[in-house]
């Protein structure tokens, strides 16, 4: 785990610029400090993508998820982990693209997961209350809801076969994405519930099925979020990660500062522990 600091100079110098605590890099010196779990680089042009990983790599970001929405969007999120090696990619179907659900799609999913730089199915899921729009604006409609779940149990098949995780969007009432995590055991090949926003009870059977929760920026940020506050009091840190499902991974770091805030901790601790969490979830031990 321990990184030698004379052979990394330049990460030294550049992380005590803005996080550095006198000491803590002689006890738990690594690679990494944050990591994003979610983000949707795919939407950036090519200028703006590089100004995005350049900062988040200043700020000690060296690991950060780029979900795709769909074949194509999977395909692009491919090409900017070839581009920016910081970079890893997830492909998959989004709930609220549920209605172009194909055996086409699947069929071109599946070819794109065979790629080295695949490391998650990622964004699906469930969403029965609307999705946003093209233009941006949120909208109350949603896929049929058989559909969304034969996409995604196809997907959990997906991920299970090629022995990757999945990182899971719910946005229903209940607990039907964990009942259908479980009925397909994708468990053992690693799950995280992206952008938490679940209770307690939800958060704790996560916990006790393995499933790893990754807070978000804009829940943990929110005013009104007394309820996800205590759950990230109470869930071990173990089990948590970080996210901004946005196009600015640097947001991590507020979301780190945050829960270090709830439990006690410094922010250091946090990012490094959940960062490691993200590392075991996609089987990418550091050395
Ligand atoms: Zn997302």
């Amino acid at each position: 785990m321990r990184y030698d600091v004379k052979a990394r100079p330049n990460l030294r110098s550049r992380v005590r610029g803005k996080h550095f605590i006198h000491g803590w890099y002689e006890r738990s010196w690594a690679s990494e400090l944050f990591s994003e779990t979610h983000c949707h680089l795919t939407r950036l042009n090519q200028d703006a993508l590089g100004r995005a990983i350049a900062q988040a790599q200043k700020s000690g970001i060296e690991l950060v998820l780029n979900a795709g929405g769909d074949p194509e969007s999977s395909k692009l999120a491919i090409q900017n982990a070839r581009e920016h090696p910081v970079i890893k990619a997830c492909v998959g179907l989004h709930p609220w693209n549920a209605g172009r659900y194909s055996d086409e799609v699947l069929e071109r999913l599946r070819e794109l997961v065979r790629h080295p730089q695949v490391v998650a199915v990622s964004e699906i899921g469930l969403d029965y209350v609307g999705r946003m729009s093209s233009e941006g604006k949120f909208v109350n409609e949603f896929a049929d809801r058989e559909i969304q779940r034969n996409a995604f149990r196809e997907q959990l098949n997906i991920a299970k076969k090629s022995g990757l995780p999945v990182i899971v969007h719910d946005r229903t009432p209940g607990q039907e994405v964990l009942d259908i995590l479980e009925e397909e055991g994708s468990v053992a090949t690693g799950v995280a519930i992206h952008g938490f926003s679940k209770d307690s009870t939800y958060a704790k059977r996560c916990v006790d099925m393995g499933v790893y929760l990754s807070i978000g920026l804009r829940a943990i940020s929110s005013q009104d979020n007394e309820a996800l506050k205590e759950i990230v009091k109470q869930v071990p840190l173990s089990w948590l990660l970080t996210e901004t499902d946005s196009q600015n991974p640097e947001g991590v770091l507020i979301v780190a500062k945050k829960i270090a805030e709830l439990k006690g901790l410094s922010t250091e601790h946090v990012g490094l522990t959940t960062t490691q969490n993200l590392r075991k979830l996609i089987r990418q031990h550091a050395h």
